[in-house]
């Protein structure tokens, strides 16, 4: 599904490499942590599968699907079925969370080339998803997350992802600042869209949440490249020992 190979990136304007040949290769159905210390680079590789700008990419390749991911506008990735689940949500006042959830998904379909969905459907989707969520009708009406707790936030992403029903899945540090009821919400949300047909990227740079989505792979990010690969056991090493081998910024 997605393959990274060798991709090296810095930033607009600056000399700096934040990501220094950095491979990877996710399959459908598998779900796989990216796990490293502050400063490795692992919010820079998110943003640059999400096409986001003022990142270069200054060699290597990035397919989905063996299409050029790296070729595709930001929104063209969006309707091939990549999502991101931001450290940072976004808030968007003026905009009601229903209002920006349909034109989403419209967005997505009108892409595929299909039709819009019909106002029922939706209401009937949204409420259903947003009901698994713990996510109230007061929540829907609000602009997007505009005053929405941490908590409140990061429930609204897996609600958008239940609702665009994304092929590659990225969530970065979805997990901090959550309190242990929102994690478990979070992450029962996240192993609800599990499928044999979806993955998961899933950065983190704790272990808690993977107790509760447990990856198939676990890799070190270090410095800008992936310096380790494992099973679940790896994060369980990490957590105990902590980053200490691997820490230090890209050149
Ligand atoms: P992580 O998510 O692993 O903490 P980041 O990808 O956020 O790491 O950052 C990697 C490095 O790149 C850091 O040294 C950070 O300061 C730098 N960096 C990231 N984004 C920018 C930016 N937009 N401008 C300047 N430096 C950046
Ligand atoms: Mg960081
Ligand atoms: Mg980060």
């Amino acid at each position: 599904m997605l393959e990274v190979k060798n991709l090296h990136v810095k930033i607009a304007d600056e000399d700096r490499e934040i990501l220094r040949g950095l491979d990877l290769v996710v399959k459908p159905g598998e779900v796989h942590a990216i796990m490293g210390p502050n400063g490795s680079g692992k919010s820079t590789l998110s943003y640059v599968l999400a096409g986001k700008p003022d990142y270069e990419v200054t060699d290597g390749e990035v397919t989905l699907d063996g299409a050029d991911l790296l070729a595709m506008e930001a929104d063209e990735r969006a309707a091939r079925g990549v999502f991101l689940a931001f450290q940072y949500p976004v808030e968007i006042p003026g905009v009601a969370n229903m209002t920006f959830l349909k034109a989403a998904l419209n967005a997505q379909r009108k892409a595929r080339g299909e039709g819009e969905i019909l106002t029922p459907d939706f209401m009937r989707l949204v409420r259903s998803e947003a009901g698994k969520l713990a996510i109230n009708q007061d929540m829907l009406k609000r602009p997007v997350n505009v005053g929405f707790s941490g908590g409140e936030k990061k429930r609204n992403e897996i609600l958008q992802m239940a609702v665009l029903q994304p092929k590659l899945c990225i969530l970065d540090e979805t997990d901090s600042g959550l309190d242990i009821d929102a994690l478990k919400i979070v992450s029962e949300g996240v192993n609800a869209l599990r499928s044999p047909d979806r993955a998961f990227v899933v950065i983190t740079h704790y272990q808690r949440l993977l107790d509760h989505i447990r990856p198939d792979f676990v890799h070190v990010l270090s410095k800008g490249r992936i310096v380790r690969s494992g099973g679940p056991e790896l994060a369980l090493e990490l957590e105990a020992k902590g980053y200490a081998d691997y820490v230090g910024e890209a050149a």
